[in-house]
């Protein structure tokens, strides 16, 4: 049975948490979904239906998902969108991070009076793990709050305590008016959520609805999943996060391959660059000679390592990795070496 039609006691339980749990004092709804791209979706029509306005601004380098609206949302990567359009219309892209960019939007494409929502990453995921400078949340807020629009926040990889914050725009003191979740929510079942102001989720029934989002095993995984993250793991990632950042960094001390170490708990980047320029192709050997040493990592943006383990992991697994990483990036850098180098090298 559906969770549309039928109460039932976890999914019950778990909005009332959820709703406990969001940032901002303002008492909330919540809807479930199966996924990421879903809770976008809803996010997306949410804005639209309550506002009453049609425009909407994201950023570059921005990842929401694969359906239509997330997928227009995202500024990530152009195989992403190719031979898929025509994408939902009136859509505005600013540069993540740059404040001032999101205003010159106003004086040139989108009327701020259009404008329902704004939808954001706090830390960009997909687009290459970027903090974003300290005034860039609040400043959105703001914005939002001067012209009448929605902040939506997609916590979607950075939420349920990955940075060893229940929400990562609690580093900045920040609440949206729309949260949505999903990823580790439910530990691996499928599950996302989006958590909005009372007032906002104004739909009535009918007007939004899934089948599956929110069914009893999935609620029941994400209950479990919520206890275990308050009652240690958020911690963990905190530490667990100090770890690899500062291994990461005596790396980096070592290593020309690493431009920077970046990111909040246990959400790490780590920019690869040869020469001081962005090397995609030295990032992905990297990859490439981390795994076949037993080391998995995932790349991010246009040339950066995401370090992303499950937030139980332990000191000892960090430290390993830090050890597998070092050997990685050693075999990399030995393969740069120009043969007449290597060959000079040989003789001595
Ligand atoms: N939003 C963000 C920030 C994501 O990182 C992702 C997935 O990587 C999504 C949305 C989409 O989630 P899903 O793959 O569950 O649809």
């Amino acid at each position: 049975m559906s969770g549309t039609d039928f109460y039932y006691r976890p999914q019950i339980e778990l909005a009332e948490r959820l709703a406990r749990l969001a940032p901002g004092d303002a008492p909330k709804r919540v809807f479930f979904t199966n996924s990421g791209t879903e809770s976008v979706e809803a996010a997306l029509k949410l804005s639209r239906r309550h506002t009453r306005r049609p425009r909407v601004i994201a950023f570059h380098g921005a990842f929401h998902g694969r359906t239509y609206g997330a997928m227009s949302l995202s500024g990530s990567k152009p195989t992403q969108r190719r031979g898929f359009s025509p994408l939902v219309p009136e859509i505005h892209h600013a540069r993540y991070g740059d404040l001032e960019s999101v205003r010159s939007l106003f004086k040139t494409t989108c009327p701020p009076d259009e404008l329902a929502a704004i939808f954001v990453e706090p830390i960009q995921g997909e687009g290459g793990y970027i903090v974003p400078p300290a005034d860039f949340l609040p400043g959105l807020r703001a914005i939002c709050d001067e012209v009448g629009a929605l902040l939506v926040l997609d916590e979607v990889q950075s939420g349920i305590g990955r940075t060893g914050r229940m929400f990562a725009s609690e580093h900045w003191g920040v609440a949206g008016d729309i949260v949505c979740l999903a990823k580790g929510i439910a530990n691996g079942l499928p599950l996302g959520a989006i958590v909005a102001r009372a007032d906002v989720m104004d739909w009535p029934p009918g007007s939004h609805a899934s089948t599956f989002g929110g069914n009893p095993v999935a609620c029941a995984s994400a209950l479990a999943t919520l206890r275990l993250v308050e009652g240690k793991y958020m911690a963990n990632a905190r530490r667990r996060g100090d770890q690899l950042m500062t291994g990461l960094r005596e790396l980096a001390d070592r290593h020309p391959a690493i431009k920077e170490v970046r990111g909040i708990g246990l959400m790490v980047g780590m920019e690869v660059r040869a020469g001081g320029a962005p090397d995609p192709d030295l990032r992905d050997r990297i990859i490439e000679l981390a795994f076949r040493r037993g080391l998995l990592l995932l790349p991010c943006g246009p040339s950066t390592v995401r370090f992303c383990p499950p937030l139980c992991v332990r000191a000892r697994q960090v430290e390993v990795g830090l050890t597998l990483l070092d050997d990685a990036l050693s075999a990399a850098e030995e393969e740069r070496v120009e043969p007449s180098e290597a060959r000079e090298a040989a003789k001595d």
